[in-house]
């Protein structure tokens, strides 16, 4: 029972992004009723500063880029972008699905509270709405915390400083810098490069590791570095960033390489993208006794249980994977484990996705991990080059690459090249459905697509390709 004074709910969501509202709407639609806190904006990062903005905004730069350079397809075009009207049409965009999200969780029941959520206990929290120093109580069973990650600053760089730019302040820009200095080479520092590259920046990117894009492999990363480089994007790796300074000719930062010499870099502004950390702090994590790990994550479960019986966590606050999609399915599955279904989770497949240019796509396993863990895997690849279809979109650079058991089973796909990030739906699925390479080589794709590479490759592994040596 809760106190007189205090509101009450079956399910508590703390947190409307990816995570959370999907899990809302899940445990609503089982019959729990649920209450759905966000202190901020519905969406979350995902909807208001992240994927969707970014890809708004690497499409229309795209666009830009691709009509200004197709001379060999016979088009001559003078381009020029508007960067308010690019950003106008972004935040649109943005504003359409961060509504759809208030009316998907009206729709299905679930019960909206604008504030910020901080425990008191583990079945209770005070909600503080931003116009109100005084807060409500909240009575809860359970409890989802979905609060998600916030962008790392670099000591020396702070976001309040307007020459220093997050993510999310990059995605909102007023005017596109002449000069911009990109410190870390992830996805997000090599995705906003790009467009910022395409926009007419002059973009230096420097990183601390030897490579951009660690995690993925050298042949793949190198076709996305080739066009970013032909993109006049300029790479400095092995060197971190120290401090800034204000000169009468823009900033001047300093950064150190590994033999510890200084290089000065004089630019407009500088995007700090070295990675993310959790949201905690808002949610007085400390009344709650959950096991957190030595960066700050919530320790979980495969259900998104926490080491306190009625708290779950999902999405980026649980740490990796970091990306949406995760977070989405994380949240159902917690939603529906407290609706009381105990069903098979099975594979933990993610498909994962960078939006560069040309784009990467990744699921499963590589060669090496497969061999790393005792298999000898076989693997098939088909390069862009020879797909009639790449050809057709005058967009030629990459492969799609398959890894198997040396029976056959699909373990990972590895691609990079156009549309990769759709490409790699129908591998997620065969490797989720423990399907075999040869699945894929008997099924019939669509001619000419850029799917029949995938069919290929998988022909490739099995000997079997016609339009590829073998
Ligand atoms: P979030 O989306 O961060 O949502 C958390 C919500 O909780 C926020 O709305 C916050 O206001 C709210 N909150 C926090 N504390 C409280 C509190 N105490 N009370 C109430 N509410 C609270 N992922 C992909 O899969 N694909 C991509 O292409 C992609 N691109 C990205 C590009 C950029 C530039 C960035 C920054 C991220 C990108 N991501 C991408 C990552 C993706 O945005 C995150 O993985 C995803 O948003 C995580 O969802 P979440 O629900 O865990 O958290």
């Amino acid at each position: 029972m809760s106190p007189d004074d205090s509101e009450e709910t079956e399910l508590l969501v703390i947190g409307a992004g990816p995570g959370g509202y999907p899990a809302a709407i899940r445990a609503a639609q089982r019959g729990v009723d649920v209450t759905l806190v966000e202190k901020d904006a519905y969406g979350g990062t995902c909807l208001n500063h992240g994927c969707i903005p970014s890809k708004a905004l690497i499409s229309t730069s795209r666009m830009a880029d691709e009509v200004a350079t197709a001379e060999e397809m016979g088009i001559d075009a003078s381009v020029s972008t508007d960067i308010e009207r690019m950003i106008q049409w972004k935040d649109g965009v943005v504003g359409q699905l961060t509504g759809g999200v208030q009316k998907l969780c009206r729709m299905n029941g679930v019960d909206l509270v604008d504030g910020r959520a901080v425990f008191v206990d583990t079945n209770e929290v005070e909600i503080y709405e931003e116009s109100s120093e005084a807060a409500t109580r909240l009575h809860f069973d359970d409890a989802i915390i979905a609060t998600g990650s916030r962008p790392m600053e670099l000591p020396g760089f702070s976001f309040s400083d307007e020459q220093i730019m997050s993510s999310r302040q990059a995605l909102a820009v007023s005017e596109v810098p002449d000069r911009l200095l990109v410190v870390g080479a992830g996805y997000i520092g090599m995705e906003l490069s790009t467009v910022f590259a395409r926009l007419g920046s002059d973009v230096t990117v420097v990183e601390m590791l030897d490579s951009s894009l660690p995690g993925y492999e050298k042949d793949i990363t190198t076709v996305v570095q080739r066009r970013a480089e032909d993109l006049g994007i300029d790479f400095h790796f092995g060197e971190s960033a120290q401090e800034w300074t204000e000169t009468d000719d823009g900033i001047q930062v300093e950064t150190q390489t590994e033999d510890e010499s200084v290089q000065e870099y004089t630019v407009d502004r500088v995007l700090v993208s070295i990675g993310r950390e959790p949201v905690t702090e808002t949610l007085g994590i400390g009344a709650l006794d959950v096991e957190i790990d030595d960066r700050g994550f919530i320790e979980t479960g495969r259900r998104g249980q926490t080491s306190v019986d009625n708290v779950y966590a999902v999405g980026d606050v649980s740490g990796e994977p970091m990306l949406a999609h995760a977070a989405t399915k994380e949240g159902i599955i917690a939603a529906e484990t407290i609706a009381g279904e105990a069903y098979d989770i099975g594979d933990w497949i993610v498909p994962a996705a960078v939006f560069t240019d040309p784009e990467i796509a990744t699921v499963g396993m590589t060669e090496a991990e497969a061999e790393e863990i005792g298999f000898e895997p076989i693997v098939g690849q088909m390069p862009f080059n020879a797909s009639g279809r790449a050809m057709t979109l005058g967009d030629t650079d990459g492969f799609v690459r398959l890894v198997a058991t040396n029976d056959g089973s699909l373990l990972g796909a590895q691609i990079v090249g156009p549309e990769a990030s759709e490409l790699v739906a129908e591998l997620t699925f065969a490797i989720k459905n423990r399907h075999s390479l040869e699945d894929i080589a008997r099924t019939i794709h669509v001619h000419p697509t850029l799917s029949e590479a995938v069919m290929e490759a998988a022909e490739q592994a099995l000997g079997q390709a016609i339009h590829i040596p073998n």
